[in-house]
């Protein structure tokens, strides 16, 4: 495969900042950006208004390859759509989010958003923002990235970013869900969240955001050079 421009993969558990940083990075660099965690969310809701159990794999694949998941783009950044309505406001919820840690555990799951999120990013010039994208669905990624941040830290940052967002949010709440959904996500046996052997990691503990984005920008214009 050759592309002009990179993929750049960015991994990494939930709330170590990678939606905010993807999304400054991809802008940095005038490239596209892809939410893979919004299609996981996306078929969650999905399954969820049509009766269709987070347990029930078989049926969720098979509602997964019949659904059309995609995504706008619009000034504040791309947004999810479910058959071309905007849904990205009805994903953004930590039920959805525990919604999709569950369907995501399933291997048909996975199999039917492969081809989605590979034909997203196939052109290059994308950051791809995920769990597995470097491990799985671009191994080839000419650029990977695994972003941590202490457990504590990630569970202050989703508390604010849903305060933002108008959401009731409790510390200890999100951070017990913070922990359950690493583990969830790091010991399934599909595509489990392990970082690729040639990932550059990024602890965002203690760094700024414009830090970290600089580093992420840094470290992709070194590959495009
Ligand atoms: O990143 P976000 O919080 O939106 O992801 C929600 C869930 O979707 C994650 O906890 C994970 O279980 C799943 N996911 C995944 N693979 C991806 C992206 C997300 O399994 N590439």
């Amino acid at each position: 495969m050759s592309r002009s421009r990179p993929v750049v993969a960015l991994d990494g558990p939930a709330g170590a900042g990678k939606s905010s940083v993807a999304q400054q990075v991809a802008r940095a660099l005038g490239f596209v950006l892809v939410d893979t965690g919004a299609l996981y969310r996306g078929l969650a809701l999905a399954a969820s208004e049509r009766g269709v159990s987070w347990d029930d794999g078989l049926a969720l694949g098979r509602l997964a390859a019949e659904l059309k998941l995609g995504f706008h783009a619009t000034e504040s950044g791309p947004r999810l759509t479910l058959d071309g309505v905007d849904r990205e406001d009805a994903i953004r919820t930590l039920s959805m989010g525990d919604g999709a840690s569950r369907v995501s555990r399933h291997p048909e799951v996975r199999e039917a958003l492969l081809g989605i999120q590979r034909a997203l990013g196939s052109d290059g010039g994308v950051v791809l923002e995920g769990r597995d994208i470097g491990t799985v669905v671009f191994p080839d990624a000419e650029v990977k990235i695994f972003l941590t941040a202490s457990a504590a830290e990630r569970a202050k940052r989703r508390v604010m970013d849903l305060r933002a967002r108008g959401q009731e949010a409790n510390l200890e709440e999100v951070l017990s869900g913070i922990v359950e959904r690493d583990t969830r996500d790091s010991t399934r046996p599909v595509a489990p969240l392990t970082a690729a052997a040639d990932a550059v990691h990024v602890d965002t503990t203690g760094l700024s955001f414009e830090e970290v984005v600089a580093k992420v920008v840094g470290l992709v214009r070194e590959r495009m050079s």
